[in-house]
């Protein structure tokens, strides 16, 4: 059986990423699963352990880093996030097609060792929009809402690394490309 795509989607923190996967993963012809990360951060309300992500210990996070559990892993805003290693490559394995959702430095760090991973960096139309987004989910203090918009700056430089952009204007729309980038690689793999 050939082994499954590996896709990476980074994108600034209030992007909505999540709201572009919820449209492009309802569409079966795909065949992708969503890998679920690891962090040491508190749940937000609607979030539920072992779907959104594993919600875990600082001690059990540096644990996984020490037993070389993770794909990569990266702290972003003063908690660690990281990807379960042998999660993605069962599924890859199974033949799925894996979505990761991923900020840049670990998207990095995978780039380095599966060199073709599928890599698409999403974009808000304007960085005031991303505040507004961000601001929306009223889920996080002022302090932390500066550190995820001077993060965004930052990450919003390393577009060049990415091999597709796509700008989250209309989530719906912005998933139907994201569909057909999938598409494409999975054509183009048949025909290796
Ligand atoms: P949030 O706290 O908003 O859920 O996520 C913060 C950032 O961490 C987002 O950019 C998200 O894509 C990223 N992230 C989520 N899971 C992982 C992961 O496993 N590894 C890395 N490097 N970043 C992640």
């Amino acid at each position: 059986m050939k082994k499954g795509l590996l896709i990476i989607i980074s994108g600034p923190s209030g992007v909505g990423k999540g709201t572009v996967r919820d449209f492009f993963m309802k569409d079966n012809s795909l065949n992708l699963t969503y890998s679920i990360s690891m962090t040491t951060r508190k749940p937000r309300e609607n979030e539920v352990d072992g779907v959104d992500y594993l919600f875990v210990s600082k001690e059990a996070f540096e644990k996984a880093i020490e037993n070389g559990e993770l794909l990569e892993w990266a702290e972003f805003v003063g908690n660690y996030y990281g990807t379960p290693l042998c999660q993605v490559e069962r599924l890859r394995n199974e033949g799925k097609n894996v979505l990761l959702e991923i900020e840049v430095q670990g998207a990095q760090q995978v780039s380095e060792k599966v060199p073709d991973a599928i890599t698409i960096f999403m974009i808000p139309p304007t960085m005031d929009e991303l505040e507004n987004r961000i601001r929306g989910r009223k889920s996080e203090a002022e302090e932390v809402i500066q550190e995820r918009l001077a993060k965004a700056e930052k990450e919003m430089k390393l577009i060049k690394d990415y091999k597709y952009v796509v700008c989250n204007d209309d989530p719906e729309l912005a998933a139907q490309y994201i569909g057909l980038i999938v598409k494409r690689h999975m054509n183009l793999a048949k025909d290796e």
